[in-house]
């Protein structure tokens, strides 16, 4: 088990796009932390970082305390089955590749452990990727995964890719391994109800930064940023699948312009599109020019909003203590 921690991290693609701003989360030991937001956010960029395949500007990434030098005890698995398994080489091949090295007859029995620890035959491990299902393909990209034998599995859109009919078995497959071998987990998706679904602590990016973070039943039960209020009404609802129809506010930012990162705006980054910020509020000039982004990383549920309510607030009055926030939270 162990502790994944970004501290401050930025990452920056050329001189002119930050995708990701100076973001601090925490993925505790043994627990999953889903990473929401809309596309270009920078969820994946962020996933990149801990990996190495992405460059810090500036911040550092540790694995229980200690800053990542070598990526082994981090996995990853990313949204597309069909491109992450080299066509020419049988699906036993490529997790045997992953697996530590060892002599042949062991290695055989790993392949065969760990296709069946995902839920496949053992004997389909002579099959070409090509024979295989999306899904199929997936829980062979997870087998691959956990044949580095993991402390960390950095999950980036896994089942986006997949028919809906099958997202389910993946995710629930995924929710198991990760509580069966302990894994700490950061599970990243654009869409709330497959974050909700596997959450223990929810976290919500927008334009390269952390805008609300907390355990999964106070960030969804009680969300506090209007963004994260505007992913939840627009997600659909535990065991219902039309959308429910979009709040008044709402209706009157939908024709705001998108985000950009390349041009973030200053102040609050989500004002141009703020359901209680300056373009329906004339008196919340502020948020044009304050940034409202929270240095409060001890807090338990955080929000990067002017105007989020109580105790919450991120600017301002003085962080509450942890005792008295844990006991409003109750
Ligand atoms: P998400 O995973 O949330 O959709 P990404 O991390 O993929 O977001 O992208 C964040 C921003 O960085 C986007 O504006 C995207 O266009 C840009 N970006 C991503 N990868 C690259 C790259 N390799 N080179 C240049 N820009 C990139
Ligand atoms: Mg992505």
């Amino acid at each position: 088990m162990s502790e994944l921690r970004f501290e401050g991290v930025t990452v920056r693609y050329g001189r002119a796009l930050t995708a990701v701003d100076g973001v601090d989360l925490t993925v505790p030991s043994g627990q999953v932390v889903g990473l929401v937001g809309e596309s270009g956010s920078g969820k994946s960029t962020l996933a990149r970082a801990a990996v190495g395949l992405a460059e810090l500007a500036g911040g550092r990434i540790l694995l229980d305390g200690v800053p990542l030098r070598d990526r082994r005890p981090l996995q990853m698995v990313f949204q597309d089955p069909y491109s992450s398994l080299d066509p020419r080489m049988t699906i036993g091949d490529s997790i045997a590749e992953a697996a530590a090295k060892g002599p042949r007859g062991a290695r055989r029995d790993e392949v065969a452990r760990l296709l069946e620890l995902v839920g496949l035959d053992a004997d389909r491990a002579s099959t070409y990727p090509g024979a295989l299902s999306g899904g199929q393909r997936q829980r062979v990209a997870i087998a691959r995964a956990l044949a580095g034998r993991p402390e960390v599995l950095i999950a980036d859109e896994i089942t986006s890719a997949l028919d809906v009919s099958i997202q389910g078995t993946v995710l629930n497959l995924v929710r198991t391994l990760q509580r069966e071998l302990r894994l700490s987990m950061l599970f990243i998706s654009h869409n709330l109800a497959v974050v909700r679904y596997v959450s223990d602590i929810v976290a919500v990016m927008y334009l390269g930064r952390i805008v609300e973070a907390g355990p999964a039943r106070d960030v969804l039960g009680n969300p506090q940023h209007p963004y994260t209020k505007e992913l939840l009404a627009a997600a659909p609802r535990r065991g219902s699948t039309s959308l429910p129809p979009p709040d008044e506010a709402l209706r009157l930012v939908a024709d705001a312009e998108p985000a950009d990162p390349h041009h973030p705006p200053a102040g609050c980054r989500f004002h141009p599109r703020c359901p209680i910020g300056p373009l329906i509020r004339t008196d919340r000039e502020h948020c044009l020019t304050l940034d409202p982004t929270t240095e409060a990383d001890h807090r338990l549920h955080r929000a990067a909003c002017h105007h989020a309510a109580g105790v919450l607030r991120a600017v301002g009055s003085n962080p509450p203590v942890l005792k008295e926030l844990k006991e409003d939270l109750q």
